[in-house]
């Protein structure tokens, strides 16, 4: 493969038409680097799986091609909330776009048939089902498709969080199809479900291209939960006005939090699958028009979920899984702005996934579904991986990329983006000697108990259970009697994580020690523990993404009075269109008006998002904004 040019280049390259495409359509005056190549296979004809993270700009990458190439690209979608959003924002930006869904009238399904019919389409979004339609590809041929994009293609594979059947249907497009190219776009990136997704398609000789993995405007912070309401209060303290979801395991605990922190006077709504569909339509609809800002959800609240200006996710409770996690707190920052990741975490977490996992395995093998045993060490595997993220102190940028097999260039001073690289975890100074404690008090007890009566014996704690077992006879008992029962816990949490105390499976989570938590005990091996701290919240008037928008670009900071009118602005024009705000203008191209103060057309036009279309439908509205504001 040759090395492409630069991008933004030279005359006589082939790109350069997509180029203009690019810049008059989106107003984008350059391709990121794996856009180019994605584009480039594309016009090529060629085969292509294009993995890179939420907010990379996948979506670019068959957009711009399908209004270059003759005829009709038809795009792969699984929710209709999603292909909703993009035949919008495309349709804002001037672009010839429908869907087909069931969720459409007759009538609008035939009006789109005929426009197909007409070539009077560039892009048509459908489900899978509705593609492998019997005769509907034929028909589609009719209309000169040429090409397939595959948005969220790891829905075909066992092995990714979100396999769907009628994904796997797409298995035989390559034989229905044999010349089209086909085009597959994930942000789930582990080699296996990689090579997955080009078996199950069959792609012939695909360009294979993976993005990194890291989000570096996602500051990411892991902490130990202690009482939930109040820590996600702190966080919320540190994002006033600015959009954000909670997500909890369990739909009692959505409601218990949401009712929490409206009596502490958040707005907030709760979202589960158990509430009335009309209340949960009603919610997302709210959050999506910016008319609400924090839902408290389970993981039911999240993949038709498009909202670019998330500025913080936070989990009440372990994820499932590094993907899990990784995927849910990707709906943070997907303008490319700053956004905060935090978890909160217990053992209670760990051992409750462990008896779900394990009650689930019994119940698959009782059906007599084949495999339970592999799915079920591999869902347990997956969870040690969570839990080892969340109680290890490796930098977390660094934790989540090596999870997807990428290593991070390691960086002086940190990331300066997670709690481990900004200090706000402190190094226990005499770790070792504290674990060793903790570890010789589990040896002690017989290796026979859970981690609340080992801190006990630890603390010298003076329960029933002390008398009945004689352990307040023990040397061990009492070592740590001047650390609080929590740090004291979170040791044991950690000791877990690292891998130097296992639990034991069966009813009771009964500690005892690895083969290296020997070697720790015995001085053999080095180990360290932490103490966690929590963040500062003070002094941060500015909201995060102001801030940090102005150093960005080198531009002048935006003004935050101004950007917040513009915001209100692109509201009223939303709601008159009956699109979502953030499809009119993305808050990344507000803060570039709110400091380049355009006051012309021209200068208006050069705005980063803005494109032709848009400059002509929009430009009147916002310069009498931005010229009013002024005077003011
Ligand atoms: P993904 O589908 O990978 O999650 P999107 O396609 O939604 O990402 O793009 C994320 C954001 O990046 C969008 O706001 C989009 O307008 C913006 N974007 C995409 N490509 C470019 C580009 N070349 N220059 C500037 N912004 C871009
Ligand atoms: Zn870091």
């Amino acid at each position: 493969m040759s090395p492409g040019p630069e991008p933004g280049a030279v005359l006589g390259d082939p790109l350069a038409p997509l180029l203009e495409v690019v810049r008059r359509t989106f107003g984008f005056e350059e391709l990121r680097p794996l856009q180019d190549r994605a584009m480039r296979a594309a016009l090529e004809g060629r085969d292509a799986l294009l993995v890179m993270p939420t907010g990379g700009g996948k979506s670019l990458c068959y957009q711009a091609p399908a209004l270059l190439r003759p005829g009709l690209t038809v795009v792969v979608s699984p929710l209709i909330s999603l292909m909703q959003d993009q035949v919008d924002a495309l349709r804002e930006d001037g672009v010839p776009a429908e869907m087909l869904t069931s969720a459409q009238e007759s009538s609008e399904r035939r009006e789109v048939e005929r426009d197909l019919e007409r070539g009077a389409l560039k892009l048509l979004y459908v489900s899978p089902e509705r593609l492998m339609t019997s005769g509907f590809l034929e028909r589609l041929e009719g209309f000169g498709l040429s090409g397939v994009a595959i948005d969220e293609a790891h829905c075909i594979s066992h092995w990714g969080h979100d396999f769907r059947p009628e994904y796997r249907e797409l298995g035989e497009l390559r034989r229905r199809l044999p010349g089209m190219p086909i085009q597959a776009y994930t942000a789930t990136a582990t080699q296996r479900v990689r090579e997955d997704i080009a078996a199950q398609l069959s792609l012939r000789e695909p360009e294979m291209m993976v993005g990194s993995f890291d989000r570096p405007n996602l500051t990411y912070r892991v902490l130990p939960r202690r009482d939930l309401a109040s820590q996600v209060e702190g966080v919320l303290s540190r994002h006033a006005q600015e959009a954000g979801i909670v997500y909890c395991l369990r739909r009692s605990d959505v409601e218990e939090l949401s009712a929490e922190l409206r009596a502490r006077g958040v707005r907030c709504e709760p979202y589960h699958a158990g509430l009335e569909p009309s209340q949960r339509k009603r919610t997302q609809r709210a959050f999506q028009a910016e008319d609400l800002d924090v839902v408290v959800a389970t993981v039911a609240f999240g993949m038709g979920i498009d909202r670019p200006d998330v500025r913080f996710v936070v989990h009440g409770s372990l994820p499932k899984g590094v993907e899990q996690y990784s995927q849910e707190t990707g709906r943070a920052g997907r303008d490319g702005l700053p956004a905060e990741c935090v978890l909160f975490y217990g053992g209670a977490d760990f051992h409750g996934w462990r008896n779900l996992i394990e009650h689930s395995a019994r119940e698959a093998q009782a059906g007599g579904v084949q495999d339970a045993g592999a799915d079920l060490q591999d869902a347990l595997e997956r969870l040690s991986h969570v839990w080892n993220l969340a109680t290890g102190a490796l930098c977390r940028h660094r934790a989540l990329c090596e999870y997807f097999g990428e290593t991070l260039p390691g960086r002086e001073g940190g990331c300066g983006a997670c709690d481990v690289c900004l200090g706000e975890i402190q190094r226990v100074a005499d770790g070792e000697v504290v674990a060793q404690k903790v570890l010789s008090c589990v040896v002690k007890t017989g290796q026979r108990f859970g981690a609340a009566h080992v801190t006990d014996v630890l603390r010298g704690a003076r329960t029933e259970k002390m008398r009945q077992t004689g352990h307040d006879a023990l040397s061990t008992y009492g070592l740590l009697k001047e650390h609080g029962a929590r740090e004291v816990r979170a040791w044991i949490e950690q000791l877990v994580g690292q891998g130097h105390l296992r639990v034991a499976d069966g009813e009771y989570p009964i500690l005892f020690l690895s083969k290296s938590g020997v070697e720790v005990m015995r001085g053999e091996r080095s180990v360290a523990l932490f103490a966690p701290v929590v963040p500062k919240s003070k002094g941060e008037k500015t909201r995060s993404a102001v801030r940090a928008s102005a150093t960005e670009e080198g531009l002048p900071p935006p003004d935050q009075a101004l950007f917040d009118r513009l915001r209100e602005l692109r509201r009223e024009i939303a709601r008159d269109r009956g699109v979502p705000p953030y499809i009119v203008f993305n808050d990344r191209t507000l803060l570039s008006m709110a400091a380049r103060r355009p006051r012309t057309p021209e200068e208006f036009r050069a705005t980063k998002g803005v494109g032709d279309k848009k400059a002509a439908d929009l430009g009147p509205a916002f310069l009498a904004a931005i010229r009013e504001h002024g005077m003011a």
